[in-house]
């Protein structure tokens, strides 16, 4: 796919998806990297359902600090994996004793912290402190592929080859797009070409004939 062609797929997103944004609920950086921690492999839905009674009863890095695994698990038991009450807990720990309880605001700083990868730590950074920054999770690398968009066996390789394609300003908005577009259209199973804004720019469909002109 020429360059040209990517930058019109871009644009086609943009105006697919003005309103995206992030779908988990969130007021500070705190409750971003708490949320984002708990929506590995679990729907955002299902982490909004449960945040509210988490961050009522721990309303900053301090108290979290201070929580038992055996409380907060039951809490965020439906969110899966026991080990992620762990590690919010023992980051929120890290945050108060290295970090003056102020969660940090570098993609160094945030993955030192236990439970925060670079995906997690690139999805803090951009919506709740407003850095820059391009987020690769299970959407963003299927459909970016998928499309055409880059060319990439890792998620590493797909933020690179992305961030180096999509200008700046708008990095943590194309997340969103991307996100949405493989929420909504195309999904792992059952990508719905046929009705799909992209179809014309896209590789897969292309490739797999799954339009019919
Ligand atoms: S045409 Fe199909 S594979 Fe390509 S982006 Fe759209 S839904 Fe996904």
């Amino acid at each position: 796919m020429t360059k040209k062609m990517k930058e019109a797929a871009l644009e086609r997103l943009e105006e697919m998806y003005p309103e995206a944004k992030a779908e988990l609920v969130f007021s500070n950086p705190y409750e971003m990297m708490v949320a984002t921690i708990l929506s590995a492999q679990c729907t955002d839905r299902q982490v909004n359902k449960v945040t509210p009674a988490v961050f009522a009863r721990y309303p900053d890095p301090r108290t979290m600090a201070d929580a038992r695994e055996e409380d907060l698990y039951p809490m965020v038991k439906s969110c899966g994996f026991k080990s992620k009450a762990a590690n919010i807990i023992a980051a929120c720990r890290m945050i108060r004793d290295e970090y003056d309880g102020r969660v940090p605001d570098t993609m160094e700083d945030l993955t030192r912290l236990p439970g925060v990868g670079r995906k997690t730590a690139n999805v803090v950074l951009y919506n709740a402190f407003g850095i820059p920054a391009f987020a690769v999770d299970t959407h963003v690398f299927r459909v970016s592929n998928r499309i055409g968009l880059c060319r990439a066996d890792t998620v590493e390789e797909t933020e690179k080859q992305m961030t180096r394609l999509i200008p700046r300003g708008k990095w943590g908005n194309a997340h969103h797009w991307l996100i949405w577009h493989g929420r909504r259209v195309c999904s792992a199973q059952l990508p719905k070409c046929e009705t799909c804004g992209l179809r014309e720019y896209c590789e897969y469909a292309r490739k797999n004939k799954t339009i019919h002109e």
